[in-house]
């Protein structure tokens, strides 16, 4: 298990911007939250760095954007209508609802996604007896029922008729596959290919106590990758391999806090799935899912829509609908094991320590801060200025005049601001500025008309 407690990740969040419940003045929305000025930008970084790590270095994989209104036929085809549902129950003695697939998984059994309620009825009959509320210790619970994540509106509905509802995406994967057809004849893409997209989708989940780990409102990060049926395998091992190089290597992730975790119960369209799970405060959970899908998919939508959906090809003169290997993650999940990997709490000396966030610089919210040595002369302030005017459309930047320059160091190593340029009375006389690196905490001097080349060699990546 890691060091780092759930409640301190939680009040560190709160306390520096990163995290608030959504509507707090009205007592917040259950599951749901608000990213602040330092959150959105660890967001948009984790973000920019999945997308220019398929995106911009595979010349194989174009993004997408697609809208997060769908025809709702397209989750009758994907079956999310009639099956996108978790097994839920209700403690009898407090009333918590609790997910049966979870309460399985503490005892040792494992349900499958596919059981229908009849099934998991009997699979927790055989267990509930070992099952106790981590509420509040009670064994007396309700008959399991399937419960749909699928978020309704009321868009175009003038009736109040709910019936045909339009939904809120559940996850923006069946955006990529009905847009397959289009993204083959505007692009030249041939099989293999993939197709991402970063967006929100929306689950009515049922348990929600894991801070941002499971939220209602979240984004996903998602490629699908269009192989040769001959080939899922082969293409869905090269994924999982750079799925899980890309944590390690890439987002700079203790390996020794991953681990795959492999579906013994595979859905029926399966071939493989395996997840990539992370040590979090409360155990190992997943971040990732890494799955070879079949042709499940792309048979689903050509069925219900009556369109052709499958795929020429020239060098074998065959038509066939191609194999889908899922790569799917979640920015909240991944934001949440970056500050739990990155958080430290350091002892400097006797009766010193410090708070500081050691994540690599492409994902650091603030890459730069600027201070002037003393806020009450008035050329250092006017020196400062000039150098955070240097660089502040470059690299996301902060200028701080506030305290003596211990107590600024201490409140960018809180956030994981990896550089701090202080401008003294040098800067002044001989054009220099003190560079003090965040880790090592050590001071370098640099001249200013290489500032902004000796920031791009540490920050750039
Ligand atoms: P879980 O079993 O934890 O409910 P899942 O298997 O339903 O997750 P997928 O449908 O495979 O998840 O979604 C892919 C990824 O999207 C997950 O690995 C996770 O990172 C993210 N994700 C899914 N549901 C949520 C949620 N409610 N809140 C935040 N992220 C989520």
């Amino acid at each position: 298990m890691s060091e780092v407690t759930l409640e301190s990740l939680v009040s560190f969040c709160k306390r520096r911007g990163f995290v608030y419940p959504s509507s707090e003045i009205y007592g917040g929305l259950a599951a749901v939250y608000d990213y602040g000025p330092y959150g959105v930008e660890l967001i948009n970084n984790i973000k920019q760095i999945w997308w220019r790590e398929l995106v911009y270095r595979y010349d194989n994989i174009s993004g997408l954007d697609s809208a997060i209104f769908m025809n709702p036929r397209v989750w009758q085809a994907s079956g999310h209508v009639a099956g996108f549902s978790d097994p839920l129950t209700e403690c009898r003695y407090c009333h918590t609802r609790l997910r049966v697939d979870h309460l399985l998984e503490g005892v040792g059994a494992e349900a499958s996604d596919t059981m229908s309620e009849t099934e998991i009825n009997q699979l927790f009959d055989d267990y509930r007896h070992l099952v106790v509320c981590p509420e509040c210790g009670h064994r007396d619970f309700t008959q399991v029922r399937h419960f749909n994540l699928l978020v309704h509106s009321n868009l175009g509905n003038f009736t109040g008729n709910d019936s045909n509802p339009v939904y809120l995406r559940g996850e923006t994967c069946q955006g990529i596959y009905v847009n397959y057809k289009n993204i083959l004849d505007s692009t030249r893409l041939r099989l293999p290919f993939g197709i991402a997209q970063i967006g929100k989708a929306f689950r009515n989940e049922i348990t929600a106590r894991q801070f941002i780990f499971r939220t209602r409102e979240f984004e996903q990060m998602e490629l699908q990758y269009f192989v040769r049926p001959t080939n899922d395998l082969v293409d869905f091992n090269l994924w999982k391999q750079r799925r899980w190089d890309y944590y390690i290597n890439i987002l700079g992730i203790d390996p020794a806090n991953l681990r795959w975790h492999e579906h013994e119960k595979l859905a029926f369209y399966a071939k493989a799935a395996c997840d990539i799970e992370y040590n979090f405060p409360f155990g190992f959970q997943e971040i990732e899912g890494v799955h070879a899908r079949g042709d499940y998919d792309l048979t689903q939508h050509q069925k219900f829509s009556g369109q052709e959906l499958d795929y020429y090809d020239q060098a074998v003169d065959q038509k066939f609908i191609p194999h889908i290997i899922e790569s799917s993650s979640g920015v909240g999940r991944v934001f949440l094991m970056l500050l739990n990997e990155a958080y430290h709490e350091e002892k400097l000396g006797e009766n010193d320590k410090r708070v500081v966030l050691k994540l690599k610089p492409a994902l650091a919210p603030v890459k730069v801060a600027v201070f002037p040595l003393l806020r009450n002369k008035p050329e250092l302030i006017k020196a400062a200025q000039e150098v955070f005017d240097q660089v502040k459309m470059r690299w996301r930047c902060e200028f701080d005049d506030n305290g003596n320059v211990g107590k600024r160091y201490r409140r960018q190593d809180e956030i994981g601001t990896p550089y701090c340029l202080t401008v003294d009375f040098d800067t002044l006389e001989k054009g220099t500025v003190t560079v003090r690196d965040r880790d090592t905490m050590k001071q370098t001097t640099v001249q200013l008309n290489e500032l902004v080349s000796y920031l791009s060699s540490k920050l750039d990546y």
